[in-house]
């Protein structure tokens, strides 16, 4: 049995939490590869260490001192070191990267550090070896991971060893520059790892006893999934439940390895299981997630079904633009782009008036201020009127749907929303499909 291991920024942030994470380790002789993020909050009010690196960048690329976050991270550090009776081994590191940052370090190098002396820290404290990712995973020029190849150079640095601590979020490209994932991508190095080791289970540990069946920043206590799909995760992942980064599934999906969320803070709950196939699925709807942030052009012309390439030219004007869409819902004479709102930002105008051009449509207008929330659930196939219970539970809320789009899967059902209805929607819908004695 082989476990590979991935330890969240929380799980990391203070002495007190290497300690826990250090019991579970040694608890289990098969946890041989552990993944290390940066320190992250100790306390709501608390500053991320990959936040506080990213503000030394940003203050030294506009000629501004950096020296009161660059001593933040560095007494975060050696407080840790210092609580758990270990050397601080990182004097002479600390100085070189300071020199790095003034001397223009990119953005994703002084981004990486964080994961880095986290890691040699941990390293240190469980006895284990230290192995750099940036000799495993390896990004093209481009910034795009090159996943074969990564999986053949981290399976070479890990052949010589049976245990390990590894820095999450960074590789390097083949000249040797650190490149980072995006936010959140521990849970990438840790899947890259878990296929490269040929593990039988990867397990991530973080703050929450697994994937709970929304955001718990919004609904209260919600219930813990105690098993959920590849295809469901990817769904509730994608829509914001980013207790797991997205892109983490891809890498054991692929070797069928099961992924299972827990709790550095609550060793007893089991947490969740992240399967490709389960059997009994517990209830109706797994999870409920969302994303605000999203606009939509409504684009309405009689016969539309009718004249051939229309679809096309519309979306060949987005492409033209670097622009993809996230759904894209149509009825006889009406199409509906959703879009990200970002991506549409200053361009407006530009845009509806190249789509007059490509489509000449009856009316065009453009909705902002959209969320997004879906309803995700592999038993939905079988539960005839879901969908009537979640417009439902949004009627009573008098809150106005501005699009609906079911995923061909049968597997979940997105509604858009006005952003300000964000929230209720979410509480409502969590209230009509989780009955509270199920609490
Ligand atoms: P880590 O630092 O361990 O990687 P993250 O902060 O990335 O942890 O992810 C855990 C957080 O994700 C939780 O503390 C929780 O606030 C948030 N979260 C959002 N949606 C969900 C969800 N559906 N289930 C669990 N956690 C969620
Ligand atoms: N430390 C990085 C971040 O804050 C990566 C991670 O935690 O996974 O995004
Ligand atoms: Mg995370």
């Amino acid at each position: 049995m082989l476990k590979v291991i991935k330890f969240g920024g929380t799980s990391l942030a203070s002495a007190e939490q290497f300690r826990k994470v250090a019991a579970i380790v040694r608890e289990d002789k098969s946890r041989r590869y552990v993944v290390a993020s940066a320190p992250g909050k100790r306390f709501s009010s608390d500053t991320k260490v990959t936040d506080l690196l990213l503000s030394c960048y940003r203050l030294h690329r506009v000629r501004e001192n950096f020296d009161e976050p660059f001593s933040c991270i560095r007494s975060r550090f050696e407080e840790i070191c210092a609580e758990l009776e270990i050397p601080f081994a990182f004097g002479e590191d600390f100085d070189r990267f300071y020199q790095e940052i003034k001397n223009g370090a990119t953005e994703e190098y002084i981004a990486s550090r964080g994961e880095h002396f986290n890691a040699k820290i941990l390293a240190e404290f469980l006895q284990f070896p230290f192995l750099d990712t940036a000799e495993g995973i390896v990004f093209d020029e481009n910034g795009v991971l090159m996943e074969e190849k990564t999986n053949e150079n981290l399976a070479l640095l890990l052949k010589n060893h049976t245990r390990a601590v590894l820095p999450g979020f960074y590789g390097a490209t083949e000249k040797g520059e650190v490149r980072t994932f995006s936010r959140g991508g521990s849970d990438i190095t840790g899947s890259l790892v878990a296929r490269a080791a040929k593990a039988d289970l990867y397990e991530n540990w973080t703050d929450v006893s697994g994937l709970l069946m929304a955001d718990p920043r919004i609904v209260s206590s919600p219930k813990a999934i105690e098993c959920v799909t590849y295809r469901e995760l990817r769904e509730l992942s994608y829509m914001g439940a980013n207790v797991l980064h997205e892109d983490a599934i891809f890498p054991v999906r692929r070797e069928g390895i099961p992924i299972n969320i827990r709790n550095t803070n609550d060793t007893a709950a089991t947490g969740t299981m992240i399967v490709e196939n389960a059997e009994k699925s517990a209830g109706i709807v797994t999870g409920i997630a969302g994303k605000k942030g999203f606009g939509a052009i409504y684009i309405e012309k009689g016969m539309m079904n009718r004249e051939l390439g229309f679809g096309r030219r519309v979306l060949e004007v987005l492409e033209n633009r670097k622009i993809s869409f996230e759904h894209l819902p149509s009825g006889i004479d009406t199409m509906t782009v959703v879009l990200n709102r970002g991506d549409l930002v200053g361009h407006e105008n530009e845009l509806i008036r190249e789509l007059q051009m490509a489509v000449q449509p009856d009316r065009i207008h453009l909705v902002e201020n959209l969320c997004l929330i879906a309803v995700v659930g592999r038993g939905m196939i079988n539960s005839p009127g879901t969908a009537a219970r979640l417009f439902g539970a949004l009627a009573k809320e008098k809150i106005n749907i501005r699009m609906i789009d079911q995923g061909s899967s049968e597997m979940n059902i997105i509604v858009a929303l006005e952003e300000q209805d964000y929230e209720k929607a979410l509480k409502a819908i969590y209230a009509e499909f989780v009955p509270e004695e199920e609490n």
